[in-house]
């Protein structure tokens, strides 16, 4: 890898500065190489979603699930989305990628529904890219339509970086996506240092605080201070809490003693494949808990 390449190259002096070289050369190489695996991964399929419970706290029911993107690889297995999605962003094929979630995860959520699961939203995660570089609102729309999932069924989310760093187009995009009733929630919130006026501009519904700040919550005062303000803040502001990473029962009482409205984590279920998923539906939840 190129860091650690630049290590060597670095600790051994000037002499190593054609290893250096070659070593780049390896990574752009391999970078053709995965980028061209991952085209192909889309054309024949081998991309799945995995669904990830999302619970009330206040009854404790499951109303979402978060869609997770991996790569089925046949030889590697599955892939888990932070070593494929940078690649896919920059190589562009994060817009056919993110159509294909789009449509995969609606037509999924439609289904559920269809079949009788209380199953009220199905979150997306959308790259800045597909925002900024293509027609989402377009996109959005062919997937309601394809599935024929109403759009207040489906929520966007959008992490806390990608929005600070874009600008006033970007804000008419999610604008344009919320007035056809699709939601919007802001992800791993507290690692972006967003101000509270710049929240306010947003047209968002849903703050999910980082699962960095769940972690120690229960131990850590400033966590929980952290946790307590962005609880506060968000529900000034009309909008929903969700926590994401929650592992523990302790966590899990914590947050929902602070008033935090929707809980996310291993705690209540680790993302599944589709058909798995359906079956935490079933009253014998609590059993199937133990196993994971
Ligand atoms: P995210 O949207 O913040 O998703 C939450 C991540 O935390 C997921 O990792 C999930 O499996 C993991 N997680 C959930 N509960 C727990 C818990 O209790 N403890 C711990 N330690 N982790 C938990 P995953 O599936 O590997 O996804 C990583 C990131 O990849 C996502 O972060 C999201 O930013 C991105 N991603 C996933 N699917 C898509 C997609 O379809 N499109 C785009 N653009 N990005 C995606
Ligand atoms: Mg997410
Ligand atoms: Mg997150
Ligand atoms: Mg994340």
């Amino acid at each position: 890898n190129a860091d650690a390449a630049m290590y060597r190259a670095k600790g051994h002096g000037r002499d190593n500065f054609q290893f250096y070289t070659q070593e780049l050369t390896n990574t752009a190489f391999e970078r053709i190489l995965l980028e061209t695996s991952l085209r192909r991964a889309l054309d024949e399929e081998d991309l799945v979603l995995h669904y990830q419970p999302q619970i009330s706290l206040i009854d404790g029911r499951i109303i979402g699930a978060e869609a997770l993107i991996r790569w089925n690889h046949p030889d590697m297995g599955l892939i888990p989305p932070n070593r494929f999605i940078p690649l896919a962003e920059e190589s562009g094929l994060i817009l056919p990628i993110g159509n294909w979630v789009l449509e995969a995860a609606c037509e999924q959520a439609r289904y559920w529904q269809d079949i009788g699961l209380p199953l009220e939203k199905i979150a997306v995660n959308i790259s800045g890219v597909q925002v900024l570089r293509s027609n989402i609102l377009e996109a959005v729309k062919r997937a309601l339509n394809y599935s024929r999932l109403d759009a207040q069924s489906l929520e966007l989310e959008i992490t806390e970086s990608t929005l600070m760093h874009e600008g006033g187009q970007t804000i008419a995009s999610l604008e344009s996506l919320r007035t056809i009733g699709v939601e919007l929630a802001i992800d791993d919130f507290g690692t972006g240092y967003s101000s509270l006026s710049y929240l306010k501009r947003l047209p968002i519904d849903r703050l999910k605080i980082d699962r960095a700040f769940i972690h120690e919550a229960a131990v850590d005062n400033n966590d929980a201070a952290i946790i307590r303000a962005i609880i506060a803040m968000g529900h000034s502001l009309q909008l929903k809490i969700v926590a994401e990473g929650v592992e523990t029962e302790q966590q899990s009482r914590f947050l929902q003693e602070l008033g935090c409205d929707v809980a996310q984590g291993y705690y209540y279920g680790r993302p599944v494949p589709a058909d798995e998923f359906a079956r935490l539906f079933s009253p014998s939840t609590d059993d199937r808990r133990e196993e994971s």
